[in-house]
C-alpha cells in the first residue's frame, strides 16, 4: 500500500479524511487526490536538483485537471504539453509560457500559431515536415520559434510495448543520424531558432541505465553539433520514470537525476526533466462500491460502479493496481475475486483474483491511480465521467464535478424532419 493511505483502526485516510466519510459526502465512483503528495513528489526533483540549472516541466497528458496544473505552478514547475487543449489548461491554471515545452509527433497548424503567439519556450519537433510546416508559419507571424529536435535513440526502455518510445519502430523522435542532419538543415531555416535537444524513450521504466544510454546518446550528437557551430540552451531528457505499483523497485527520484547529472558533467545546458507519473500516480485514488458480489461456477466477481471507461490501464496495458477494502471486515471469509465493472466488455476490470473480504455494497480503494487514470477515461457505455477531489489537510475541494446525462449529450442533435 502506498504511504500516502494510511490505515487507521480498520478505516483508510487519505491526508487527514476518511475515505469512508468522504463517500458519505459524495457518491461513488470518484477519483480523489492528495495534495501534499503531489507537492512532495514534485518536491523530490526539486531538491534532487538543487545545485543543477533545471526546469522540470510535468508532462501534463499523466493527469491534466486544473488545480493539479495550479498546484505545480506554484511550486514553480513548467509543463510538458501535447496538444492545444493541455496548453489552454496550462494557461488556465496561471502557468508561465516560457516554461512549456510542446511534444508530440501530430502538431496542426492551429496549434503551432497558438503556441507561437503566447511564445512558449521550446516546440520539440518530431519530424522534418513539422520543422518545415513551423518555419513556414513562424514566418507568416514574423516570429522566431524556438526548436529541439526529438532524437529517437533506439533504445530497449524494458517497459509495456505500448509506452516505449524510443525503439527505431516507434513513430516518435527522429534517428540521431537523420536528427544531424534536421539540425543542420534547421540551422539555415530564417525563422526558427535552435535552442536545444530532446528525446523520452518510454513510460514506467525501473532501472537508470536505459536513461543513461538516451542521454549518452544526445550527448554525442550535441559535440557534433557544438564542432558544426551549433550551441544549445538546453537538454530535454524526457520523462518516464517508473513508480511502484506491485513489487517494481524503481530508483529513486535523487538516484534517477544524479545519474544523469554525473553524465551531463559540467555541462551549461540546462536540464529539463519531463516528469508525469512519477509526479502524480501514488497522489491518486479511485474510490469505487461493490454494486453485487456474483458467482459464475467457480469464481467469484466484485462487480463495481467504476469500470475500464474510469480507469482504463488494467484493459489497455493488463496493469496491476492495488485494491484495498476501505473499511476492514474481519468476520467475512476471503475469497479471490477479479473485480470488474458493469461495461459490456469481458476486458472491463480493475483487477483479477484479489483475496478480499467483502460484502455487497463495501468500497474499494483503487490506489496508484492519479496518472493516467482520469486523464484517459471516456463515456464508453454513456457513462458520466466520474468527479475529481483535492484533499488538503482535512479539506475536501471539488476539483472536477460529476459529469451529468446533460453533459453526455451535449452538442449531439436529432435530425430534424424536413417538410416536403
Ligand atoms: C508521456 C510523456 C512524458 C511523461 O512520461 P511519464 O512516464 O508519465 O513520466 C514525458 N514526455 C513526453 C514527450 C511524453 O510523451
Amino acid at each position: 500500500m502506498s504511504s500516502i493511505l494510511v490505515r487507521k483502526n480498520k478505516q483508510l485516510w487519505v491526508e487527514q479524511v476518511c475515505l469512508q466519510e468522504l463517500a458519505v459526502s459524495f457518491e461513488t465512483p470518484f477519483y480523489t487526490y492528495s495534495n501534499d503528495a503531489i507537492k512532495n513528489n514534485f518536491n523530490a526533483y526539486k531538491t534532487a536538483l538543487a545545485g543543477q540549472k533545471h526546469l522540470i516541466c510535468y508532462a501534463v497528458k499523466a493527469n491534466s485537471n486544473i488545480a493539479i496544473l495550479q498546484t505545480l505552478v506554484q511550486l514553480g514547475s513548467g509543463f510538458d504539453i501535447v496538444s492545444q487543449g493541455e496548453l489552454e489548461r496550462v494557461l488556465m491554471a496561471g502557468g508561465d509560457p516560457k516554461k512549456i515545452v510542446f511534444s508530440g509527433v501530430g502538431k496542426s497548424d492551429q496549434e503551432m500559431r497558438r503556441a507561437l503567439e503566447i511564445g512558449i519556450l521550446c516546440f520539440n519537433i518530431e519530424s522534418e515536415a513539422e520543422l518545415i510546416l513551423l518555419n513556414k508559419i513562424s514566418a507568416e507571424m514574423e516570429i522566431l520559434a524556438p526548436i529541439s529536435v526529438r532524437v529517437n535513440p533506439d533504445i530497449d526502455a524494458k517497459t509495456h510495448p505500448y509506452i516505449a518510445t524510443g525503439l527505431k519502430e516507434s513513430k516518435f523522435g527522429i534517428d540521431a543520424a537523420e536528427a544531424r542532419q534536421i539540425y543542420l538543415r534547421a540551422a539555415k531555416m530564417d525563422n526558427v531558432r535552435i535552442v536545444g535537444i530532446d528525446c523520452h524513450i518510454g513510460s514506467q521504466l525501473t532501472e537508470t541505465k536505459p536513461f543513461e544510454n538516451a542521454l549518452s546518446c544526445l550527448l554525442e550528437l550535441i559535440q557534433d553539433l557544438n564542432r558544426n557551430g551549433i550551441m544549445l540552451e538546453h537538454i530535454d531528457v524526457g520523462g518516464g520514470l517508473g513508480v511502484r505499483y506491485r513489487d517494481e523497485t524503481p530508483p529513486s527520484v535523487e538516484a534517477y537525476t544524479q545519474k544523469l547529472m554525473e553524465l551531463a558533467g559540467a555541462r551549461r545546458e540546462m536540464l529539463i526533466f519531463e516528469p508525469g507519473r512519477s509526479i502524480v500516480a501514488n497522489a491518486g485514488f479511485l474510490v469505487t462500491s461493490v454494486q453485487f458480489v456474483k458467482r459464475n461456477g467457480s469464481k467469484r466477481f466484485a462487480i463495481c460502479d467504476a469500470a475500464m471507461n474510469d480507469m482504463l490501464r488494467p484493459s489497455l496495458y493488463g496493469s496491476f493496481l492495488d485494491i484495498q477494502p476501505v473499511c476492514l471486515r474481519q468476520n467475512e471469509p476471503a475469497h479471490f475475486y477479479d473485480i470488474v465493472g458493469p461495461i459490456c466488455e469481458t476486458g472491463d476490470f480493475l483487477g483479477y483474483e484479489r483475496e478480499l473480504s467483502i460484502v455487497q455494497g463495501d468500497l474499494l480503494c483503487v490506489c496508484d491511480a492519479g496518472a493516467y487514470g482520469f486523464s484517459m477515461s471516456s463515456n464508453y457505455n454513456s457513462r458520466p465521467r466520474a468527479p475529481e477531489l483535492m484533499i488538503s489537510g482535512q479539506d475536501v475541494h471539488v476539483v472536477r464535478e460529476r459529469e451529468t446525462i446533460d453533459d453526455l449529450v451535449r452538442g449531439e442533435h436529432l435530425i430534424l424532419k424536413t417538410e416536403k
